[in-house]
C-alpha cells in the first residue's frame, strides 16, 4: 500500500515538473490553437433566436465586441439605431457609449438576436439586436435620446416600430440629442453642420467659463495680495508705535533719573555751600575772637570808644580788645 502511494506521488511530481518546464511552449500552442479555432469555428446566424454572449470590448454607443460561447469574438453593430459619432466627438457620442456600457455592465444576461435580413454589414460586423436582462438596448437608447432609429430597406425590421416609438417619445421630450436644434434626424442620422455649430458654441461657452474662472482667480489673488499688504502695513505701524512708546518711556525714565540726580547734586552743592559758609563764618568769628583776644586797645573810664593810642586828653588805660568789646565799647572813628 505504502509503496503504491509512493509511486503515485512520484508520478504526480514528474507530471508537475514537466508542466512547469513545458509551460511556455504549451502556452503558445494554446494560443495558436485558439486563433485556429476562431478562424474555423462557424457561427450559426439564426434569425429570431437569442444567443447569450459576454462583452469583450465597449466600442461606442451602437458597437460592441462580444465573445460567443464557442470562444469566437465578433464585432456587433446594433440594428436599427444610430448613436452619435464618437470619432467626430459629436454631441452625446460619449454619453451614448457610457450608457451602453452601463446597461451591459449591469446586466446579468446579455443576448444577441439576428433578424431575417442581412446578418453582417460591409465591414463584416454582425447586425444584431442586443438584449440586456430581457430589455432591448436599442429601445432604451432611442428612448433616452442617445440614438436615433434607422430604417433599413431590407428585412431587418422586427423591432423597428418599438424603436421608433421610443425615438418619438425622446423627441417629444427633447431628450439629449433632441435638445440640439437640427442635430438628430428621426429615422436617419445626424446633421453634421448642426453638430459642428453646437460643438463650436460649446467650446465658446467653455472658453468663456475658463476665462471667467481665470479672471475670478486673478481677482482673488489680487485681493489676497492687497489684504496681505494691508496686514503687513498695519503690523509695521503697530511695531513702529510700540517702538516709539518704548523710546518715549525710556526717554522719560532717563529725564526723571537726570532730574533726580540734578536735584540731589543741587542739594549736595547747597549743603556743601552752607557748610562752607558756616565754616567760613566760624573761622571769621574765631579769627575775630582771636584777634580781639590778643589786641591791645586804650580805653577811658567814661568813654564809649576804644582807641589804638592815647588819642586825646584823659586817662587812657590799656585793655584787650575783647575786654573793650565785652564792655560794649565800639571802635573810635578817628583811630580806625
Ligand atoms: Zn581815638
Amino acid at each position: 500500500m505504502k509503496k503504491r502511494i509512493g509511486v503515485k506521488l512520484g508520478v504526480t511530481f514528474a507530471v508537475l515538473v514537466s508542466f512547469l518546464f513545458a509551460a511556455p511552449t504549451q502556452h503558445y500552442q494554446v494560443e495558436a490553437a485558439k486563433s485556429k479555432t476562431e478562424k474555423t469555428v462557424k457561427i450559426k446566424r439564426t434569425a429570431n433566436k437569442k444567443v447569450t454572449v459576454k462583452v469583450k470590448k465597449y466600442v461606442d454607443g451602437d458597437t460592441t465586441r462580444f465573445k460567443l460561447k464557442n470562444g469566437k469574438i465578433v464585432t456587433a453593430k446594433y440594428l436599427l439605431i444610430k448613436a452619435p459619432e464618437l470619432k467626430k466627438e459629436n454631441p452625446y457620442a460619449q454619453e451614448a457609449k457610457d450608457r451602453t456600457k452601463e446597461i451591459l455592465k449591469n446586466a446579468e444576461k446579455i443576448q444577441i438576436e439576428y433578424d431575417k435580413g442581412a446578418k453582417r454589414d460591409s465591414k463584416k460586423r454582425e447586425l444584431v439586436y442586443v438584449w440586456a436582462d430581457g430589455k432591448l438596448v436599442q429601445e432604451t437608447l432611442a428612448n433616452e435620446g442617445l440614438a436615433v432609429a434607422r430604417s433599413t430597406k431590407g428585412k431587418n425590421t422586427k423591432y423597428l416600430d418599438k424603436i421608433k416609438k421610443a425615438e418619438e417619445k425622446a423627441k417629444e421630450q427633447s431628450r439629449n440629442i433632441w435638445a440640439i436644434e437640427n442635430y438628430a434626424q428621426a429615422g436617419k442620422g445626424y446633421n453634421q453642420t448642426a453638430a459642428d455649430e453646437y460643438k463650436k458654441a460649446q467650446a465658446e461657452v467653455r472658453a468663456a467659463k475658463k476665462a471667467e474662472a481665470e479672471r475670478l482667480k486673478k481677482e482673488q489673488e489680487a485681493k489676497e495680495a492687497e489684504e496681505k499688504r494691508a496686514a503687513e502695513q498695519a503690523e509695521a505701524a503697530r511695531k513702529a508705535e510700540e517702538k516709539r512708546l518704548a523710546e518715549e518711556a525710556e526717554a522719560a525714565k532717563k529725564a526723571e533719573e537726570e532730574r533726580i540726580a540734578q536735584e540731589a547734586a543741587a542739594q549736595q552743592a547747597a549743603a556743601a555751600q552752607a557748610q562752607a559758609e558756616a565754616e567760613a563764618q566760624a573761622q571769621q568769628q574765631a579769627q575775630a575772637a582771636e584777634a580781639a583776644q590778643g589786641q591791645t586797645v586804650y580805653v577811658t573810664p567814661t568813654g564809649s570808644k576804644y582807641h589804638t593810642h592815647k588819642c586825646g586828653n584823659g586817662t587812657y588805660t590799656p585793655a584787650t580788645l575783647e575786654e573793650a568789646q565785652n564792655r560794649g565799647l565800639t571802635a573810635c572813628a578817628k583811630c580806625y
